[in-house]
């Protein structure tokens, strides 16, 4: 299944959502600096802090960037560009395509990809804001010269959509930073994680992966694995990552293209 005799295969990638994750949560949050500093840290602290690391390790990752989060820090997309990481579409806005129209789901699109070539990205793959699509979201995709999708949890490996000419790189929440760290003190119902906690679990799974020679897509987002701690815990994650015998890491853009 993969190249080069690799008998299993990981993307890591980060979701560089920034304060758009909190408007689009609510849009009222657009006036709550407290809630949006939590997403101003992405490019103040932890898109730097993740690309020395990554630099370190000598590992290519796949960021997907809103393109309203590209155009207040277009400076933090070049550093990454520059630092020869893929860039991927995650909306213009932060919104999951399911509550919009056909014509505003085209419109989110078209925007969020002009916004990222513009700073000199080749954007072929998408992530939904909510790993969701609409009833339009393949045509869309395929109309708008899209290659893969990285949305779904129904398989470990990628595979052809039926109907579309779009490579699928599955995603699961047991491999997402989000649902093991993130807190709103909207709710304030949700205990945090201990980075051990999700480490030990990342491990287990990843070990479930190579031995059924799955493809392991790591989903994170700076501000929650970016915090000090969790950011050792990347690295001390990412190096068994690339210990592993026989696994090929590469983008998800990579990945998708060695699907027949
Ligand atoms: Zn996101």
């Amino acid at each position: 299944m993969w190249p080069n005799g690799a008998t299993s295969a990981a993307v890591v990638s980060f979701d560089f959502d920034a304060e758009e994750v909190w408007i689009g949560e609510d849009p009222e949050n657009a006036r709550r600096p407290g809630t949006l500093s939590q997403g101003s840290y992405d490019a103040k602290v932890a898109v730097p802090a993740i690309l020395d690391l990554l630099d370190r390790l000598s590992l290519t990752a796949t960021f997907f960037v809103p393109g309203r989060v590209a155009e207040r820090y277009p400076d933090r997309v070049r550093d990454i560009i520059k630092a020869g990481h893929e860039i991927g579409h995650h909306g213009y806005t932060h919104t999951s395509p399911t509550s919009l129209t056909r014509e505003q789901e085209e419109a989110e699109l078209t925007k969020g990809k002009e916004v990222l070539e513009a700073l000199g990205a080749e954007v072929v793959g998408y992530r939904s804001p909510s790993w969701d699509f609409s009833p339009h979201t393949l045509d869309l995709l395929v109309s708008h010269g899209f290659a893969y999708s990285s949305n779904l949890m129904d398989d470990i490996r990628p595979y052809r959509h039926p109907k579309h000419p779009i490579v699928e790189l599955p995603v699961h929440w047991t491999i997402d930073d989000a649902p093991h760290f993130w807190f709103d003190a909207a709710s304030w119902v949700k205990t945090i994680r201990s980075a051990a906690e999700v480490e030990s679990l990342w491990r287990e799974e990843l070990e479930g992966y190579v031995a059924l020679e799955g493809m392991f897509m790591l989903t994170t987002h700076p501000q929650i694995i970016g915090r000090p701690g969790r950011l050792l815990m990347l690295e001390r994650f990412l190096r068994h990552l690339t210990q592993q015998e026989g696994i090929w890491i590469a983008t998800a853009r990579t990945v998708a293209e060695s699907v027949p």
